[in-house]
């Protein structure tokens, strides 16, 4: 088995800088991934479609407009081409719910039923040691206190009440269990006590708002009492916080959330989203109302697209989560002025981003769920979804009532002057990021609305830069980072991709790594993983990214095969043919640099070992069977 020099350091020193340093946390990762399929984990987060021997989603973490991040089954990686985002299941969890490595470690070992071996004694729920509660702590307490709600509602005695508020509202037993309902009884210490009798500490049930400090002398009180209770789960199915119900209709407020957290963000939750979530890229469209009732309502009349906002108006993350999983969105509300409000507001958050969206008004101001109860409920709500209209054409219509109602005739001064402010607005809402196709269904409805001609409607969209020459182009696009070129990079995507390279032709995979010293770290890091992995079992691209500690690393190990992987279109002959191709290249880019270059920052030493490294290349070119013929013959001979 090829064993560079460089591999046989890593093994005595597992600490080298950007390797795991800790066997138990690299051993946890290796079961964690080999248990994860990558493409069912990000597919439960994003649309996946297949692509060649790929899948490709629209990437979650830039604003993508076109699919540009793949997923790529047999690696087990996932590489944006745009933003350059990648790496293994870890990272995409991390990145995608913002999480800390061992927290997404923890997130993906309970979903594969993996038990975590443990380095260090865990705190016990309930005592956050003073320091401020992680939102895995604040998860835990969340589904402790779920625990005790779910009993409390199941119980013969206890529950009763909640039982019959649940059936007068219809709310059928498969929704309880699917949506988890819970109820906190009538007195001030149920929770309290349930926490005494487990001997958990009280810190993070404070934190996560469900007990309350007495305001005179010392202890605290439950913070919800008699009240159904919803808990709020985030897209990964943690408990984030609740939403409460009164029991008693003399309680005031009819409804209680739970305070923001660290773990809960109003303006980046869903409620329904984990049980929406499949049925909304199934029918690739979402519905959004504003109440939880109203989402249980549907969900229990068959319509499992619809998630809720919770109090908040709809927020650009709303957004942004949304369109990771569908194509379309239908904003539902309720017929009154509130909801109209509702439904400005809401549009505008979504009207730049690539999802097509609609405005549905059920008339009469009822909400969904008395809709719903009504006889023929159930088709007339259908009715109102799939009859929902386009968010321009709802803006338009609004702008065109308004024109009526001041009686401003088509082409008059004042009217011109409404254009002009509505065209001034869409370009703050983002109409530059528009299709060029979109922009131009803008200019005609403009148009039409005006009264005027639509040269002047596009005159005036020019002067604010939106237009066929600056308009098309996307923001994203501008800023795409360069295509890498180094053979050394490229070289080394072809080990990753396939390591047996390594072992067919070890001198070159020597040369190759002996070279990545002198890369930048990240490259070095990826370099002396590889290393690492060849010189122990059998290596692989995931054993490479399980060693790589820095997420960096494990970015740029991801890009590097996904990139070679799309030129050579997994094609064996030509991954061998791109692999030497890049060796010689490599080798003429390491004559051709100066010297001093590669030691001037490390002293005397390097300099000989690069002389000597340059010596040694010299002797293989010209007598290496394997080496092309060089295009560049002017390179320096020693
Ligand atoms: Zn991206």
């Amino acid at each position: 088995m090829f064993a560079p020099k460089v591999g046989a350091r890593a093994r005595q020193e597992p600490r080298i800088h950007g390797l795991a340093p800790n066997l138990s946390q690299s051993d946890n990762r290796l079961r964690v991934l080999d248990a994860t399929d990558i493409v069912r984990l990000v597919g439960e987060h994003v649309a996946l479609r297949p692509k060649g021997r790929e899948m490709v989603c629209l990437c979650p973490f830039h604003d993508d407009h076109n699919p540009s991040m793949y997923v790529v089954p047999h690696k087990q990686i996932f590489h944006c081409f745009v933003c350059g985002a990648g790496g293994n299941a870890i990272d995409f969890v991390m990145k995608f719910h913002g999480m800390e490595f061992l927290e997404a470690l923890e997130f993906l070992a309970n979903r594969a039923g993996i038990e975590l071996v443990k380095r260090r004694r865990e705190p016990e729920v309930g005592d956050a040691g003073g320091k401020s509660a992680s939102r895995e702590e604040l998860a835990q307490a969340n589904a402790t206190a779920l625990r005790f709600f779910r009993a409390i509602l199941a119980h013969g005695e206890y529950g009763r009440t909640g039982r019959e508020m649940l059936d007068r509202r219809g709310i059928s037993s498969e929704m309880v269990e699917t949506f988890q309902i819970g109820l906190a009884p009538d007195r001030w210490d149920g929770l309290l006590q349930f926490i005494a009798s487990k001997s958990l500490g009280t810190s993070l049930f404070l934190d996560a708002g469900l007990l309350k400090s007495r305001s005179e002398g010392d202890g605290y009180y439950d913070a919800l009492r008699n009240r159904l209770v919803f808990p709020i789960f985030d897209q990964i199915g943690r408990v984030v916080g609740f939403g409460a119900r009164r029991m008693n209709e003399a309680d005031e407020p009819k409804y209680l959330n739970s305070p923001e957290s660290r773990l809960f963000d109003k303006g980046s939750t869903l409620f329904g989203l984990s049980q929406a979530s499949r049925a909304i890229q199934t029918a690739r469209c979402a519905v959004i109302t504003e109440g939880y009732t109203d989402v249980i309502a549907c969900h229990q009349a068959g319509l499992k697209h619809v998630v809720a906002t919770l109090g908040t108006a709809l927020t650009p993350k709303h957004a942004s989560i949304l369109r990771r999983l569908c194509s379309s969105v239908v904003l539902l509300f309720d017929g009154d002025e509130a909801g109209q409000r509702a439904a400005d507001r809401a549009h505008e958050v979504f009207f730049a981003e690539p999802v097509d969206v609609r405005i549905a008004v059920i008339p009469g101001g009822e909400d969904p769920d008395d809709l719903l109860k009504r006889e023929g409920g159930v088709e007339a709500l259908r009715a109102v979804i799939d009859g929902a209209k386009d968010v321009l054409q709802h803006r338009f219509n609004r702008l065109a009532s308004r024109m009526a109602a001041e009686s401003l005739a088509p082409g008059s001064a004042g009217r011109v002057r409404l254009i002009e402010e509505e065209i001034d607005r869409l370009v703050e809402l983002g109409l530059r990021r528009l299709s060029p196709i979109m922009q131009q269904t803008v200019v005609r409805r403009i148009t039409d609305l005006a009264g005027v001609d639509s040269e002047s409607v596009s005159a005036a969209l020019r002067k604010r830069g939106v237009g066929p020459r600056r308009g098309g182009i996307s923001e994203v696009a501008a800023s795409k980072p360069a295509a890498m070129v180094s053979p050394l990079e490229h070289a080394l995507g072809c080990l990753l991709l396939e390591p047996g390279l390594g072992s067919a032709e070890p001198d070159l995979a020597r040369e190759i790594l002996e070279s990545a010293a002198y890369a930048s770290p990240p490259v070095k890091a990826v370099a002396e993983a590889f290393s690492a992995a060849i010189a122990g079992e059998i290596a692989s691209l995931a054993s490479v990214l399980a060693l790589l500690e820095e997420s960096e690393s494990r970015q740029v190990a991801a890009a590097l095969a996904a990139e070679v992987d799309r030129i050579t279109e997994g094609q064996h002959a030509r991954l061998v043919g791109h692999w030497r191709q890049c060796v010689q290249r490599q080798r003429l880019e390491t004559m051709r640099r100066p010297i001093a270059g590669d030691g001037a920052r490390n002293g005397l030493d390097s300099i000989r070992e690069a002389i000597e490294r340059r010596r040694r290349i010299h002797e293989t070119i010209g007598s290496d069977p394997l080496a092309i013929p060089r295009p560049l013959t002017a390179a320096p001979k020693s």
